[in-house]
């Protein structure tokens, strides 16, 4: 049986999609070639990439919008610089709420003024920040929707004019938002899309062209955009199983339909959390991540007893992240219920053993 796989990122994919995708490797369209052998400016490959980036505006309700959804390579990493590269003009507003955030501060600062509204690493990340004010006169604002790390999650974004820049690389099509608020959003494939390899933006065109410096092509935005995401040779695997991964969340029911899956998932496993007086939910309770929940052990001497358990009920990734250690269950779309139900049963026999 496929173990409960709660892993942070590269994580689960839908069997059906781990299906596909493995077929293809071999015989893609019935053509008896894989799909890793082809052109990328083949029919069947161009097919693809057109299909992936237009179910991506028709899931968040971006189309005819003046949306482009791009799938570009270097991570999510490589968003931080890019980002930077293309809009920040003198000035941009950060809020910082973790690991991820602060890198994208680092970046960003190699090309101009940053503005730090504010941050929670007062409490190591363990809340969002609210009530900051954002400058009127930045080149745009910049937050992360979901700290994978920490386990926190922003509930609202801040009414602003200026552009809204948006990381949402572990929370992406997980709920629903009004995504037409965004400017500029981008995700790792690899938690809720797809496998490691490509990174999905999404950009408002008319937000673009307004830097005054010269942007390399591989850096730019434009370039991608005018190439229709093909300036160079694309990251066909990933892009064909990310397709896959998003025409399974259409056929379910898209993101209104998946979004009561993951409450009732993260309802559960918190309710465990506050209920059970064995563990400690670590963040503040009105901003907990209904992807990555994290947690700890109240009495340390239960660590071995607990990782033995949970190891001896199939389950994969709970490990907290190396730099908050504890645990953190990862519930990204395509994990089922009864895996979390799983976990909260061992809880609950460590509860009735210990
Ligand atoms: N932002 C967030 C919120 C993340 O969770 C991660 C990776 N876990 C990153 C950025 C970095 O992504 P990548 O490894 O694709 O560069």
């Amino acid at each position: 049986m496929k173990k409960h796989n709660f892993s942070a990122g590269p994580c689960i994919l839908p069997k059906e999609v781990l299906k596909k995708a493995s077929e293809a490797v071999i015989n893609f369209n019935n053509d008896n070639l894989s799909l890793i052998e082809i052109s990328h400016r083949s029919k069947p490959f161009v097919d693809v990439i057109e299909n992936a980036r237009s179910l991506v505006l028709e899931l968040l309700g971006l189309e005819n919008k003046g949306y482009k959804a791009l799938f570009l390579q270097g991570g999510a990493s490589n968003q931080f610089l890019m980002t930077a590269y293309n809009l920040l003009n003198k000035k941009a507003a950060y809020l910082n709420t973790g690991t991820w955030s602060s890198k994208a501060i680092k970046e960003a600062k190699l090309f101009g003024e940053l503005v730090e509204v504010a941050s929670s690493k007062d409490k190591n990340f363990n809340y969002i920040p609210k009530n900051y004010t954002i400058p009127t006169d930045v080149d745009y604002f910049h937050c992360t929707s979901n700290n994978t790390i920490y386990g926190t999650q922003m509930k609202s974004f801040p009414e602003t004019n200026v552009p809204l820049v948006c990381d949402m690389s572990s929370d992406i099509f997980s709920r629903q938002l009004d995504f037409s608020k965004f400017d500029l959003i981008y995700a790792g494939a690899q938690k809720n899309m797809g496998p490691a390899g490509t990174t999905l933006v999404v950009v408002k065109e008319v937000i673009l062209g307004k830097v005054e410096r010269i942007i390399p092509s591989m850096l730019n935005y434009q370039v991608f955009i005018d190439k229709e995401s093909m300036f160079n040779t694309p990251p066909v695997f990933a892009v064909y199983t990310s397709m896959l991964t998003l025409e399974w969340l259409k056929d379910l029911g898209g993101i209104e339909f998946i979004e009561k899956v993951n409450q009732q998932k993260s309802a559960l496993l918190y309710n465990e959390i506050d209920r059970n007086p064995l563990f400690n939910g670590n963040v503040a309770k009105e901003d907990r991540s209904h992807m990555n929940a994290t947690f700890t052990l109240a009495d340390e001497k239960l660590t071995e007893k607990f990782n033995t358990m949970w190891h001896e009920a199939n389950i994969n990734g709970l490990n907290g992240h190396r730099s908050v250690g504890g645990y953190r269950a990862s519930m990204y779309n395509a994990l089922p219920l009864y895996s979390v139900q799983a976990l909260v049963d061992v809880m609950q026999e460590l509860e009735r053993t210990a």
